[in-house]
């Protein structure tokens, strides 16, 4: 059976040699404190930036989920007031986070075809950080990359915070363009879930330095710290450290990545339109994903869809929040390869 769920996900094939590695090389038990580790957490930071291409100033830090960095932007990086504009689940479980802990948090929503019209979008002078979601894993839309580079020319003075949880590793991003990326592993990495990234640009720590937050374990400037000397604040999860190196030791570089991701979006596209009976869920072009393909139809519809694939040993993904019933997705990540993809290809083709 192949997953095609947007997280959990498919996991590369390697895992399982990866994990047996670890176990074999006594990994599971080093100390969060040694050598060993600072060394392995060291290689693995300049991984993420050379496959990524994520700048060298720029500052990686570990953390357990990107839940997690919807609390560590509001305790460190907001003093009063965060400015957030979304159209799914995420955005809005994350706007949410963020008012629990600085009430003062603005929330804006667009309808899922919307265009994003960056230009016209409110943003009170009193906002001191621009949240996004650039891909919304719950409607399978996306923020174009490009257009944070916009953002950022048109609010030079604002910090951008961007969640790329299910982007991250799949398309290409434009780091120099915000402030604050965050992910987990679980996504386009192909790996098992139980670790995060966060991403800062230097004003983003400054930021940080500026406020002075140190009352949690995992405030912005204890992780840094700790990240100074490749550590963190508590015992961290050392397999999955372990899994992220020998993986990104095997994957291609981004642009490659992208270029095979974007390639595959479109072929998923064009079978969904050439099916008689399925519809995107996301109707402007502009505005859909390259990593998550939003499928919907009747409740009846996909049951019967769900079923149908299962019988071709395909695990659809399940629609999220309003569209749990109503829609199904496919994760268009890495980790699937070639033959999963074209039986996805020939199942929809058949719809
Ligand atoms: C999956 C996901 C999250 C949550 O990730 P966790 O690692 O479970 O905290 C947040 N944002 C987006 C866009 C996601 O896809």
């Amino acid at each position: 059976m192949t997953t095609f769920f947007p997280g959990p996900s498919r996991v590369y094939p390697q895992i399982a040699t990866f994990m047996q590695e670890a176990f074999d090389k006594g990994i599971l038990s080093i100390s969060h404190r040694s050598e060993t580790f600072n060394a392995m957490s060291e290689k693995t930071v300049g991984l993420l930036k050379n496959k990524l291409n994520i700048p060298d100033n720029y500052t990686i830090y570990y953390t357990s989920s990107a839940t997690e960095s919807w609390e560590i932007i509001a305790q460190s990086l907001t003093k009063n007031q965060s400015v957030h504009f979304f159209s799914g689940a995420f955005g809005e479980k994350w706007f949410d986070y963020a008012q629990k802990l600085r009430p003062n948090a603005i929330g804006n929503t667009f309808e899922i075809n919307a265009d994003h019209n960056i230009e016209e979008w409110n943003i009170a002078a009193t906002a001191e950080i621009i949240s996004i979601t650039q891909n919304e894993t719950s409607n399978g839309t996306q923020i174009r990359p490009q257009l944070i580079q916009q953002l950022r020319e048109q609010h030079p003075e604002k910090l951008i915070a961007v969640d790329v949880t299910s982007s991250l590793a799949g398309i290409s991003l434009p780091f120099e363009a915000a402030d604050v990326w965050y992910g987990s592993v679980q996504k386009c990495f192909g790996m098992p879930a139980g670790l995060g990234l966060l991403i800062c640009s230097p004003r983003a720590v400054a930021r940080a330095k500026e406020i002075a937050d140190r009352k949690h374990y995992n405030s912005l400037l204890i992780l840094d710290d700790n990240i100074q000397k490749w550590q963190t604040s508590c015992t961290p999860n050392v397999l999955a450290i372990y899994l992220l190196m020998r993986v990104l030791e095997t994957i291609p570089s981004i642009e490659e990545t992208d270029k095979m991701i974007k390639a595959r979006a479109k072929a998923y596209y064009e079978a969904v339109k050439e099916s008689k009976t399925l519809m995107t869920l996301v109707e402007n072009i502009a505005v859909r994903s390259d990593t998550i393909i939003a499928i919907k139809g009747s409740k009846e519809q996909v049951l019967e869809w769900k079923a149908s694939a299962k019988n071709e040993n395909i695990l659809l993904g399940a629609g999220y929040g309003k569209w749990k019933e109503t829609s199904f997705r496919i994760a268009n990540f890495p980790a699937l390869q070639q033959d999963e993809v074209q039986a996805m290809l020939v199942w929809l083709a058949k719809q």
